[in-house]
């Protein structure tokens, strides 16, 4: 594992994970999802506060490895200010990223540091965890919303 290290932890994702960003509760988010990773024991709180069409602000908190909490904070950052659609769509080209089937990390800001990761399949997991709770979330809340307004 320690050869593994100096592959996967590159200094942005060590960075993540020393000063995690938006860790936080939020006080009134609207939306709240959480996921687990049990083949690596990794926990992650998502929270959302939507307004104006916005991701106003985000909160992820997580317990677990390194990979999984570096890609949290990543995502914190990545997805804050965008309306849900492009939070979706940048969601779903990190996951093409880490599956292999994309190879553009362009864009994708501090996310692209994790390509690294997919090296490693048992850590792509890891990785999309707080994003897939991201995604669970913010198709939870637009499948209310069309419910609603029927
Ligand atoms: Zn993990």
């Amino acid at each position: 594992m320690v050869d593994e290290l100096d592959e996967l932890y590159r200094e942005v994702i060590l960075d993540h994970y020393r000063s995690p960003r938006n860790v936080r509760p939020l006080a009134d988010p609207d939306v709240v999802e959480e996921g687990n990773n049990p083949l690596c024991g990794d926990e992650v709180v998502v929270q959302l506060k939507l307004k104006d069409g916005r991701i106003d602000d985000v909160s992820v908190r997580g317990r677990g490895c390194s990979i999984s909490r570096a890609s949290g904070s990543i995502m914190s950052e990545a997805v804050k200010g965008k309306t849900p659609d492009d939070a979706l769509a940048l969601s779903q080209r990190f996951r093409e990223l880490m599956r292999g089937s994309g190879d553009d990390a362009s864009g994708l800001g501090d996310a692209g540091a994790l390509q690294g990761v997919r090296k490693f399949p048992i850590r792509v997991k890891c990785a999309l965890l707080a994003w897939t709770a991201l995604e669970q979330g913010l198709e939870a809340r637009v499948v209310k919303a069309q419910a609603g307004r029927g």
